[in-house]
């Protein structure tokens, strides 16, 4: 077996070692596995006779090897997934304590005390929000608008040129017509919890396409149970004055304006062609106009930004005093320009430290805002996450329902996926087709995707 560390990381490339450095001898007898690599080997023991724990010693052996071979260990340890908070959430359902939850977290899955902690802490903070809910009756609906002023760096999501697609926005909308139309009927007879417009970016629509947008989901929908209306504004190169006018016409109590960073040579750098005064600039206009939630999410690790850099950010944004914060580490995906075009972004630094993460969170607690969600993916900077920060009531529930897959989610719209969560934990989903033409050409079968996916429940 040859292993390659950091495999598709731009930032690792220039120092990947030789694969057959890398030889790999897994053996194992009667509940014990051993792992050895060059000349160190590393045993441990599992359950005989149960494959997950024998696949569970090997991973574990593995990491312990590497460890000791690269003098580094992981915030997260050996967990892999992307929904960490996961494991304490499910051990606070099953009554345990704080002690236990912390033990398995740090010596089972060798995550780290100050990771293991903020797991929990976030996992307390979930549980107690989702309460509200109705698992069994209630859900989400997400809209997608898969437009944007331009392609970020980083970016992987489905995200069309506005400039050139704009003449077929309106035909755009007569398909999430029918799209949600379609979802008010069918489930009449439950209780609507949230809505998450996002992309793309929703703000590239026009003020009167904001409006039938809106429009289409108060007059069809049952809105009485709804908790919160979210607008990704997003891009601040998509907002002025009469689109969020044409928001604030509406149910909606959340919207997004996203910074990503303060340093202007850094926007240039990924391709958010606005200047950080516009950020300034719309953050307080939608201020003054009574938003009361609003969001800003920033990205660490991104191209030679230092811990100077993004103390000045952080400086910048508690000016601003935002209500949610969403803080990510920058994750190389595989479609984004990042890595399709890496060896023009090569000569670049993509640094995320513990430092970098401990200092956002310190101006978060600061701002009087606390963690409430936390996810993370494939290939970040720093193998660290992206936390969510909230002042008290303003968490968006819909982002911690997306991680915790408590409720379904309807989601509707191009490179929309659904996602129908079943009363035994269950989970299956249905993906809308992500180009625009065959969005169109399809949109019954989209339909019939979604009705064949929830008929199930
Ligand atoms: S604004 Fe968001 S969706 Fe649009 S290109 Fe940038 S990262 Fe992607």
């Amino acid at each position: 077996m040859a292993f390659y560390p950091g495999e598709n990381m731009v930032y690792n490339d220039q120092t990947q070692p030789e694969a057959e450095d890398f030889s790999i001898n897994i053996e194992w007898s009667e509940g014990n596995v051993s792992v050895s690599v060059a000349t160190e080997t590393v045993s441990q023991s599992f359950t005989e006779g149960e494959a997950v724990y024998a696949k569970t010693a090997v991973k574990d052996a593995l990491y312990i090897l590497f460890s000791r071979l690269t003098g580094k260990t992981l915030p997260w340890g050996t967990l892999t997934g992307i929904r960490p908070t996961k494991i304490p959430m499910a051990m606070l359902e099953n009554g345990a304590g704080d002690e236990e939850i912390l033990r398995h977290m740090e010596d089972e899955l060798l995550v780290s005390p100050e990771k293991s902690l903020l797991a929990l802490d976030i996992a307390r903070r979930e549980k107690s929000l989702l309460e509200k809910l109705d698992y069994d009756r209630g859900y989400s609906l997400y809209i997608g608008i898969p437009f944007c002023p331009s392609r970020c760096l980083y970016c992987s999501f489905t995200a069309y040129p506005i400039s050139v697609f704009h003449d077929q926005v309106d035909s755009y909308l007569d398909c999430l017509e029918k799209e949600l139309m379609f979802t008010a009927e069918f489930f009449r007879d439950r209780k609507l919890n949230t809505v998450y417009v996002g992309g793309g970016t929703p703000t590239t629509l026009l003020p009167y396409q904001i409006d039938r947008l809106c429009d289409i989901v108060e007059k069809n929908f049952d809105l009485s149970d709804l908790l919160e209306f979210t607008i990704e504004a997003g891009r601040p190169d998509s907002l002025d004055e009469e689109k969020l006018s044409a928001i604030k016409r509406h149910r909606v109590d959340r919207i997004s304006i996203n910074p990503q960073t303060m340093k202007q040579e850094t926007l240039d750098i990924i391709g958010r062609y606005h200047r950080v005064e516009d950020v300034v600039r719309v953050f307080k206009q939608a201020r003054s106009m009574g938003f009361d939630n609003i969001n800003m999410d920033l990205i660490m690790g991104l191209p030679d930004e230092s811990i100077d850099d993004v103390r000045h950010t952080m400086e910048e944004i508690k000016k601003l005093g935002p209500d949610n914060l969403t803080v990510h580490s920058l994750a190389i995906k595989r479609s984004s320009r990042l890595n399709l075009e890496r060896e023009k972004y090569a000569s670049y630094a993509y640094e995320n430290t513990s430092e970098q993460m401990e200092l956002t969170a310190r101006y978060a607690a600061e701002m009087g805002l606390k963690p409430y969600y936390l996810y993370r993916q494939k290939n970040m900077a720093g193998n660290f996450e992206n936390v969510g920060y909230a002042a008290d009531g303003k968490a968006g529930i819909y982002n911690i329902l997306i991680m915790e897959e408590k409720q379904s989610i309807v989601a509707c719209g191009a490179g929309a996926t659904s996602k129908a969560v079943f009363k035994n934990g269950r989970i299956e989903r249905a993906e809308n087709v992500k180009d625009i033409k065959s969005y169109f050409e399809r949109i019954d079968e989209m339909i019939d995707r979604k009705r064949a996916l929830f008929s199930q429940e």
